[in-house]
């Protein structure tokens, strides 16, 4: 049976046009993400993330970087949103995050940014940064869906989401790839300025395999639904690893897909922030890898495989 993508339904009912309006309404005393800001973004008023009535993107495109699953032969459409929930002092994308880089986009243009990437032949629609954006990603994708949008929705987030604004993506998005970044409070608090980011990460986490359960792919290994988890290895254990691995297997499910991330590099603040300044080692790589597979996950991303045997 030809792949429909979950949004479709929604749309035929006219529940997707009801979840527009219910995203737009909660702009208007900002709690779309945990930051719980309480401005008046439709008046203006900015919040944490910078980010007011109109998303802001910086750049579009098929991108061929992403894991295997996403990519296939065509790309994953990716979609970079200016401005973040977190203010992690490493990223690598701070000019975007952080400074803001990039333009604002009526939904419209949104919605014509999704039909041209799909027109480009890429498997999916991938959201980079969408967690304080998830009203007007709703608002493109009712617009693009009515025009012909058939690519599964993929939410590759930061992880710090609230369980109100999933609720609101439950039935719409196809594939949520969310960061596990850290397992200790006040390492996210000291390196991402983010309050009780493990607690909040885990639930979202947990809510996200309610929706869409493990990573199912087609045929030709693409994938259509499902967790895809990200995991950012830190020098000295900083990420906690081993207590994430071991909340995915004990409390989302042994099957789940992770990436686990060895790229690492200081960026940004982060040459001020020891141990942060130097990239990981290949020691405390392979150990964050043991620790992955010791808690009995091991659907690892085949660059994390290759790695590995190198
Ligand atoms: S989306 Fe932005 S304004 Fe709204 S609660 Fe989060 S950080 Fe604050």
């Amino acid at each position: 049976m030809a792949f429909e993508p979950a949004y479709l339904s929604l749309l035929l009912s006219g529940e997707l046009k009801r979840r527009v309006e219910e995203a737009y309404r909660r702009l208007e005393q900002c709690d779309i993400c945990p930051r719980e800001c309480g401005v008046n973004r439709r008046q203006g008023e900015l919040g944490t993330c910078r980010t007011g009535e109109q998303a802001v993107i910086s750049s579009y495109g098929p991108h061929f970087g992403e894991e295997a699953p996403l990519v296939g032969v065509g790309g994953s459409g990716t979609v970079f949103f200016t401005h973040c929930n977190l203010h992690c002092q490493f990223c690598q994308n701070y000019e975007i995050s952080q400074m803001g880089e990039g333009r604002p986009i009526e939904p419209e243009q949104l919605a014509a940014v999704f039909l041209g990437l799909q027109e480009r032949g890429c498997h999916n629609i991938n959201l980079v940064s969408p967690s304080h954006v998830v009203p007007q990603i709703l608002a493109a994708l009712l617009i693009a869906a009515e025009a012909g949008l058939r690519l599964p929705l993929v939410y590759n987030t930061g992880g710090y989401d609230s369980l109100k604004t999933l609720q609101l993506l439950d039935g719409v998005v196809d594939i949520y790839m969310p960061d596990m970044k850290y397992a200790d409070a006040d390492a996210a608090k000291r390196y991402s300025k983010v309050d009780n980011y493990p607690s909040v990460n885990q639930a979202a986490v947990k809510e996200m395999h309610r929706q869409v359960g493990d990573l199912f792919c087609d045929s030709r290994g693409i994938a259509l639904r499902g967790l895809l988890v990200r995991h950012l290895v830190l020098s000295e254990g900083l990420a906690g690893t081993g207590e994430i691995a071991r909340f995915l297997a004990a409390s989302i499910s042994t099957n789940t897909y992770i990436n686990v991330m060895g790229q690492y590099r200081p960026c940004y603040k982060a040459h001020e922030l020891p141990p942060l300044n130097r990239r990981v080692t290949r020691d405390e790589y392979d150990q964050a890898v043991n620790l992955v597979r010791k808690a009995g996950l091991d659907r690892l991303d085949e660059r994390t495989a290759r790695w590995i045997l190198r």
